[in-house]
This record gives structure tokens, sequence and C-alpha cells, in this order.
């Protein structure tokens, strides 16, 4: 795999490739010569400081390249093994990058006072003059949003996103070694993770103001249909008034006999028939099943239901596929969200 590690300056991403390579076994990949690598006015102490830094113990890149395609192709015929850049400049080289399916890209964050911190000691001990605050804040900004150029373009693609708050490198390395960055299941998503994305993406079409949710029911892993709940066709949609019940406001479960929505494995279960739901068919709902839906499941032989988020009746509804035999689990797809390389939840030290 190739890991393309971006952020702004000192966010960490040079500490976090020299652990991949220390500890993980990835090996460094240089590029140079890149288009649009100076941002304008960005003062070359910085750039030179941020270059260096990965040298000092002895990291010099053996694999230095001067374009995007040889780099590309050179992991292309070694992809299995384990590559890590912090090279990536401009959208255009990341978008080379973002096409091969080894290739992963890791942003990485820090508090803009935790930064400043790092840069200034990293001057002192290079016995320059750190930069005052409000002179680190303008290089940061026009470092990350410059427009066309700054690096906020590239961060806002990363499939990972790290929050480097740790205090010490120590604390980073642990939150690393934790997360396993490594793990080829973050290059594809398995397919329980597959089928799981796809109900999420059709609860997106929802129109019920009480709730989204997405259903696929799956054979032999491949689709057979796929549903979201709504009202009925040539009714009014949910959320233009199509259901009273709905859009009275009630709490959960309130009067769900007067609803007029159809459930999102109902309409999965209809678009499917009954003749192609057959043994091992498995349902995946990003909502555990209600009652109702429950019973239509065990009835029309669903061999297994996956679900990643509860509903207010699981208990219900596992008792009773339970008793007619039809498996149930949960599965979460993992966390999208921003990932904090923190141990505790005491805020980064500042000394
Ligand atoms: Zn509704
Ligand atoms: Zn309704
Ligand atoms: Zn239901």
């Amino acid at each position: 795999m190739l890991i393309g590690l971006c952020g702004g300056i000192c966010a960490g991403k040079h500490a976090i490739a020299e652990y991949l390579i220390q500890h993980q076994g990835f090996q460094l990949l240089e590029l140079t010569n890149q288009p649009h690598h100076r941002i304008t006015d960005e003062p070359d102490d910085d750039l030179r400081l941020q270059a260096s830094e990965i040298k000092k113990n002895g990291e010099q890149a053996k694999f230095v390249f001067t374009t995007a395609d040889a780099l590309v192709d050179f992991v292309t015929k070694r992809w299995q093994e384990r590559w890590v850049t912090t090279d990536i400049a401009d959208g255009p080289t990341l978008d080379r990058f973002l096409l091969r399916p080894f290739f992963l890209l890791v942003s990485v964050d820090a508090p803009v006072s935790l930064r400043w911190k790092r840069f200034s000691d990293r001057c002192w001990r290079r016995q320059l003059d750190p930069p005052d605050l409000e002179k680190f804040v303008l290089w940061n900004d026009r470092h990350l949003y410059q427009r066309d150029l700054g690096r906020v373009y590239l961060t806002d693609r990363a499939q990972v996103r790290l929050f480097n708050s740790s205090s010490s490198l120590d604390e980073l390395h642990q939150s690393l070694q934790t997360l396993n960055l490594a793990d080829e299941q973050r290059l594809r998503p398995n397919w329980d993770q597959y089928f799981m994305q796809l109900a999420s993406l059709a609860a997106q079409r929802s129109n019920c103001m009480k709730r989204r949710v997405g259903c696929v029911v799956v054979r032999e892993r491949r689709v057979i249909s796929t549903g979201y709940n709504g009202t009925p066709r040539h009714l009014p949609n949910c959320n233009e008034g199509g259901c009273p019940r709905c859009n009275r406001g009630d709490g959960g479960g309130v009067g769900l006999s007067a609803c007029l929505c159809l459930h999102a494995e109902e309409n999965a279960l209809l678009e499917a028939g009954r003749e192609r739901i057959r043994e091992g068919a498995i349902l995946y709902c990003d909502t555990c099943p209600c009652l109702t839906c429950t019973v239509k499941i065990t009835q029309v032989g669903i061999s297994e239901v996956v679900y990643s988020q509860s509903y207010n009746m699981d208990q219900e509804s596992a008792a009773i596929l339970e008793a007619a035999g039809v498996r149930l689990r949960q599965f979460s797809p993992p966390s999208k969200g921003l990932i904090y390389l923190q141990q505790s939840n005491e805020p980064a030290a500042s000394s």
C-alpha cells in the first residue's frame, strides 16, 4: 500500500511517517521538482525546516522521483510492500494517486497553538529565532487556504483524518499503534462495509419525516433489491405532508399503526419478491428492523439480518428472529470522522 500524508505546518505528518517507517515496515518515497511546490511568500526557512525534519534521524529517502507518474509506476509494481510519502503538494498529483486502489490519503491536523509551539521548539533547536504567533498564523493561512494552491484542497479529500493533539511522541506512537493505519481494509471495503454503505446511500433518498432508513437485500454477494422508507407510490411524499402521523412530530414509535410510510425493509422485500429471496439471502439495514418488519422478514425467508444502528425495539425483534432461526448481527462501518491521536481526554499539554 501507499500512504500519502498531508496537513498543515507542524501538524505532525513527518512524525507519523517516521513512526510508519520505524515501526511498521514502511519505506519513504520522495517526490521533488513538483509544480506549485512553493506557496507565494512562504518563508524558505519554514519549508527547509520541514524538509529536514524527516532526515534528522538518517531517514533519508532512498527512493527519489522527479515526477508523480514515475512514483506511481514504481509503487504499482510493488504495491504489496509498504510505502509512504509526504510530498503530495497539489491537486493534479493527488488525482493521479487517488486512481490507484493501493493508495490511502491521510490528513493530519493539530491545534494552531500547538503547531506554533512545535515550530518554535524546532527553531530553538536550530538556533533560529521563532516567529511570533501572528506571523505563524499568517504563514499557516497561506499554506492551507491560498486559492488553488492551499493544502486544504488535499486535506479535504483525505480518506482518514487524524487530529494530532498528542503532547508527546510516546503518546503519538501509542495512538498510532492502536489505530493501525496499515490495515488493508482501509483501502477497500469488505462485503459487510460495502452493502451497509449501499443501505446508507439508499437511506439518503428517504422522504420520511421521522427517520431516514435504507435497506439492501443480497444473495450470493449480489444485490437483489434496495429500499428506503416513505409513502407509497402516487401519494404525496411524507415530507410533503403525505403521512399525517409522521408530520405530527410525536415521539418514536407513537401511533405507528396510523403511519402511511412503508419501511425500508418492506420496500426492499416487495421489490425483491418472494421468488428471488431464497436460502442464504441477507438483509442489510442501517437501522435494526421494527417488529412488523421482523415478522415479514421471517415469513419471506431471509436467512440473516445485518444492521448498523439500534432502534427502540431491538430486543423484541431479536427474540422473533431467533425463534424463527434467522441470524441477526450488528455491523457498524468504521467511522469516517476525525480520529483523535490522544490517549486521554485531557487537553493537550502546553508545557
Ligand atoms: Zn414518514
Ligand atoms: Zn408515517
Ligand atoms: Zn419496520
